[in-house]
């Protein structure tokens, strides 16, 4: 066990489960336990809520807001100046390729910090012109107490996603990582607590869903909670946390086209086809799963499709050339296999892929890249989100039908238009129900552009100015002039 144990973050202070339990780490590309975190108990989620109450009343909350920025810039700093060692630890837990950990994910959750902590001191209220005359003002304050509840697929990413506005707009924070990645939210509250963060502002629980999980959701101390993971976790998260009714923000599954037209630039298809469902293994929430190709150039482009994914090969995730790490867990790999099995059976046509692989070690949970042409739309994978390399072509007639095929989804969290053809292309992009629409690129990201679903994908959004929303509420004072 190279990392050995971790404790919980409360209060400033690292301390056990208050029942001593742990629970292990594993390296899903070596298949060893690489360290024990402890397993917390309602008991633990209390002693940390009443933290991050203490110091939402206490210091950070009296703490000027141009101040409280800098310490999150800060944060963001030391991201960057410890990313080596985090990018390891990412890509230790969660099997990805250290590449995307290094260059893409760490760098992007430092940014994520550095933009909204610029937000600190330029989020403010107003003055009201009522027609009574008198003085009517806003302020703009947090919403309190923030829970966030993250996945395993960008474990350090998403936690910033929520965590970077919550601190900047003077929110406290509970993170709870999940179960399977856990380590790089660990680091980032010991970086938290070495910058000079009070205590209790940032608080990490590590410990089951079930447990830890729901004792967050429902605690009556907490105000707020932000959520990414699975539709179904999400429901329940939702009706739960009716009973104290929090506020809440949910990152859901998705099932995203990804729509190449005739007229596209063939190649640079072929490529946003693949980047678009391999990258970081299919486990992306909006990934490209459905591949809706027009009919006259279907078995064309899916033959170069296939071509590329057969090229891909897995690898050591730790090795700087691997572009296709470990899937996270044996569970998942099960999981997916389980889809690659259904999607036989239901007639779809297996044209590249399909199997575990290993990377020569006889060890870890890894997968071919899977390409399934002649998919319908009642087969199960066109509509269940598999979370994983397996692709999903389709195809179409004509744009009506494209515009048809793609919105015939419970999600709508991201799609793609590939065309060369810029009236088809807005229009398309008008038309698709999901929150993101890219065209003629996939898979692009950036602080200052806000992503989140339509539909079942969840609501609430992150990155962006629109998430200040979500991390703060208006208070309308009235004073009477008379
Ligand atoms: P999940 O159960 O939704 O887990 C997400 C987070 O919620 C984890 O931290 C989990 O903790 C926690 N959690 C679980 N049950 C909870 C509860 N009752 N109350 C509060 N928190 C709870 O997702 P998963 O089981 O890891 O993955 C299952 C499937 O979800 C995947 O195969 C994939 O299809 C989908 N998924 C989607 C996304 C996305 O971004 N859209 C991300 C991840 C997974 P534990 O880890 O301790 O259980
Ligand atoms: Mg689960």
């Amino acid at each position: 066990m190279m990392l050995g144990k971790k404790q919980l973050l409360i209060n400033g202070e690292w301390r056990d489960a208050s029942n001593g339990k742990t629970q292990p780490v594993v390296n899903p590309a070596t298949e060893e336990v690489i360290a024990e975190v402890a397993s917390a108990t309602p008991e633990d989620v209390d002693a940390a809520v009443q933290a991050a109450r203490a110091a939402l009343e206490g210091p950070w909350g009296t703490m000027p807001a141009r101040e409280r920025g800098r310490l999150v810039y800060k944060l963001g700093e030391q991201l960057m100046a410890e990313a080596d060692e985090m990018a390891r630890l990412e890509t230790l837990h969660n099997g990805k390729p250290i590449t995307e950990s290094r260059h893409v994910e760490i760098p992007m959750a430092a940014e994520c910090l550095q933009y909204f902590a610029g937000w600190a001191d330029k989020v403010h209220g107003e003055t009201v012109p009522v027609k009574g005359g008198q003085l009517v003002y806003t302020l703009r304050e947090p919403v309190g107490v923030v829970a966030a509840i993250v996945p395993w697929n960008f474990p350090l990413l998403i936690a910033i996603w929520k965590v970077a506005p919550a601190l900047a707009m003077g929110n406290t924070v509970i993170l709870k990582p999940a179960s399977q990645t856990p380590l790089t939210a660990l680091k980032l509250g010991e970086m938290a607590t070495n910058l000079g963060f009070p205590p209790g502002v940032l608080n990490i629980i590590t410990g089951s869903g079930s447990t830890a999980g729901q004792a967050i959701v429902d605690h009556p101390g907490i105000d707020k909670i932000a959520f990414t993971g699975d539709t179904s976790t999400g429901k329940g998260i939702m009706k739960s946390a009716a009973d104290t009714l929090k506020h809440i923000t949910l990152e859901l599954g998705g099932k995203s086209p990804n729509i190449v037209f005739a007229d596209a630039d063939l190649d640079a298809a072929v490529r946003g086809a693949t980047m678009g469902i391999f990258y970081g293994k299919g486990e992306v929430c909006a990934a490209g799963s459905r591949l809706l190709v027009e009919a006259s150039i279907k078995d064309e482009f899916l033959a170069k499709v296939a071509d590329r994914a057969k090229k891909m090969t897995a690898g050591d995730p730790l090795n700087p050339k691997t572009r296709l790490g470990a899937i996270s867990s044996k569970s998942q790999m099960e999981r997916v296999l389980g889809y690659i099995e259904t999607a036989k059976k239901e007639g779809a046509t297996l044209l590249a892929g399909g199997e575990r692989t290993d990377i020569g070690t006889g060890k870890g949970y890894f997968l071919q890249p899977t390409v399934f042409g002649d998919v319908t739309g009642d087969m199960t994978i066109a509509r269940e989100e598999i979370f994983g390399p397996v692709l999903a072509a389709i195809e179409f007639t004509d744009v009506e039908d494209a515009i048809a095929k793609a919105n015939s989804s419970i999600y709508g969290l991201a799609s793609g238009v590939w065309t060369k053809d810029i009236k088809k292309a807005h229009y398309v992009a008008s038309k698709l129900k999901a929150g993101t629409v890219w065209i003629n690129t996939y898979n692009v990201y950036d602080t200052a552009a806000a992503f989140g679903g339509y539909k079942q994908s969840g609501f609430g959004r992150e990155m962006s100015m629109h998430a200040l929303e979500y991390y703060t509420q208006v208070k309308t004072v009235w004073v009477e002039l008379a």
